[in-house]
């Protein structure tokens, strides 16, 4: 993905000029030789990168991805007792603390009312929100704030999962998994339903169960 032309391209390449000269500044302070052929061109990578791979969502309106359809098709989805259920939607993020990735997993249920979007369309809508500094907190807000808004379900559930490696890197031994849930329409009204979409996610999950999870379903 590429930062959206709508930004400009000389913009945007003014950005990635500035910001690797600010990256180099960094290099310097460390005490690296910026010269060195190693390490020459990283901070016109690292520009690049973090503009254009890492934190793009910042130009990105995801209201794009709602304009053409009607009722989408969509065999990955799961259907029951008038929700849908899209499992497993795979985000990169970079926490807002430490500049350092967050890997996770988004899962969604929604009650559409007469709009049926298919995981195609959720998979760049998780993408455009988590392509930006975030927590995941909010994040998984972000998400369900969108598709309540946008797509007018009766209700949406969003669950992340996610590994936070600021944890990992910083000397926390076990990396630590932490799950966030946002509730809107129905899903916030009616525990049965609630109960039932959070089972369904936590058969179709991928991955070992998850205590903190498990304590959500209880
Ligand atoms: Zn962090």
């Amino acid at each position: 993905m590429r930062v959206p032309s709508k930004a400009g391209v000389i913009e945007v390449e003014e950005k990635i000029k500035k910001i690797a000269e600010l990256v180099k500044e960094i290099l310097k302070e460390l005490g690296e030789d910026v010269n060195r052929e190693g390490i020459r061109e990283t901070p016109y990578r690292v520009a690049r990168m973090l503009l254009h791979e890492l934190l793009y969502g910042y130009y990105v309106d995801p209201r794009q991805y709602l304009k053409s359809f009607a009722i989408d098709d969509d065999e990955d989805a799961i259907r029951v007792n008038g929700f849908v259920v899209v499992t497993n939607i795979p985000f990169r993020s970079l926490c807002e603390h430490h500049l350092l990735p967050i890997i996770g997993l988004a899962h969604i249920a929604y009650i559409p009312q007469n709009r049926v979007l298919g995981l195609s369309k959720f998979v760049r809508i998780v993408d455009a929100f988590a392509r930006r500094l975030q927590i995941q907190e909010r994040l998984t807000e972000q998400i369900a704030e969108f598709i309540y808004r946008e797509v007018a379900p009766e209700g949406v559930m969003v669950v992340t999962e996610a590994i936070h490696t600021c944890t990992i890197m910083r000397g926390v031994k076990e990396p630590i998994k932490t799950v966030a849930i946002t509730l809107r329409g129905k899903f916030a009204e009616d525990q049965v339903l609630r109960m039932q979409a959070l089972n369904i996610v936590s058969l179709a999950r991928r991955g070992t169960p998850l205590k903190e999870f498990e304590d959500l379903v209880k």
